[in-house]
């Protein structure tokens, strides 16, 4: 990208002089988000193409996602799904169910390759095989993306930033906080990482506690232990919201469901217990690029610290 291109995209980080502006005073914000994988992700972990290893992501389209679709229903809760393009393809119509629901469809690639592992042509391809696939069979334009895996590569914020993108949910760099995605960090082996510019793409954290797959799923190859009891998870989730809204009650905590897995037997009751517990505890629910847009507003580009 052209050195002009960047000076548009992004700012000096770290802003003299300025504060991070105090947090105000919110109620806690969950956001449940929904990783759509399909059978893309099944097709880059199995090459052998198993049918019975690729069943997890039929279960996911075809059983999973209407599930899940329908306790958010009951429950009147927004979700935030990210979707490959190939399942889009493969699932279109429980996609426009979702968004005929009110809930939010993000980018999540194409065949859920992950970005490092790809030259900055293929990752190109795969965002842009992606939007083609949400203009095409949902006339709709995503604004958020997570990244398959939750693997950025170094160049992704810049190609999100450059294909109008508003949001990343792929970030660690915090655990309630929202921040701004950067480009240009450096670092080698054996000296010191330097924090490159922010742009203007808030990044949403992610804590590993709330994944459903590591408790959840069990595999041999590649190994996954989960088959946790549902007590503990239930009482672990529960334990994230309160600490968020006791230590950080403007902060935002995030989800992260995968259909073939959280809505399979009697697990979709954890997810249940969550929403109730976080409900009770006066959590609003939202999605992503609701949040966005307001944290966006409260914390001006080139007012915040870095993430
Ligand atoms: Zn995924």
């Amino acid at each position: 990208m052209p050195a002009a291109r960047w000076a548009r995209l992004s700012w000096n980080f770290p802003p003299r002089g300025r504060r991070l502006p105090a947090t105000p005073a919110a109620a806690p914000t969950v956001c449940v988000t929904v990783d759509f994988d399909g059978l893309a992700l099944w097709l880059q972990w199995d090459a052998s193409l198993s049918p019975s290893r690729l069943g997890r992501g039929e279960f996911g389209g075809r059983v999973g996602m209407p599930r899940l679709l329908d306790l958010l229903a009951a429950e009147k809760v927004p979700s935030t799904v990210f979707v490959p393009g190939h399942t889009i393809e493969m699932f279109p119509d429980v996609c426009r169910r979702a968004l005929a629901e009110g809930h939010e469809l993000g980018h999540h690639g194409y065949l859920h390759k992950d970005p490092t592992t790809l030259s900055e042509a293929e990752e190109r391809r795969e965002l842009e095989r992606g939007f083609t696939a949400f203009g095409d069979l949902l006339a709709v334009a995503p604004t958020g993306y997570r990244a398959p895996g939750g693997n950025l590569s170094a160049r992704t914020i810049g190609l999100l930033a450059e294909h109008g993108l508003r949001y990343d949910a792929s970030g660690v760099a915090h655990d309630y906080e929202p921040g701004y995605g950067r480009v240009g960090d450096t670092w080698t082996p054996d000296g010191p990482f330097t924090f490159g510019n922010q742009v203007d793409i808030v990044q949403f954290p992610t804590l590993t506690s709330m994944i459903d797959v590591p408790q959840m799923e069990f595999m041999l190859s590649p190994p996954l232990s989960g088959l946790h009891d549902y007590a503990k998870i239930t009482a672990m989730w529960a334990a994230e919201f309160d600490w968020m809204a006791g230590h950080h009650p403007g902060g935002v905590l995030t989800l992260i469901l995968h259909p073939s897995t959280a809505p399979k037997g009697a697990r979709l009751g954890v997810v249940r217990d969550f929403i109730r517990h976080a409900r009770d505890g006066g959590a609003r629910f939202a999605t992503l690029s609701q949040v966005a847009n307001e944290w966006r507003q409260d914390h001006p580009p080139g007012s915040v610290l870095g993430n």
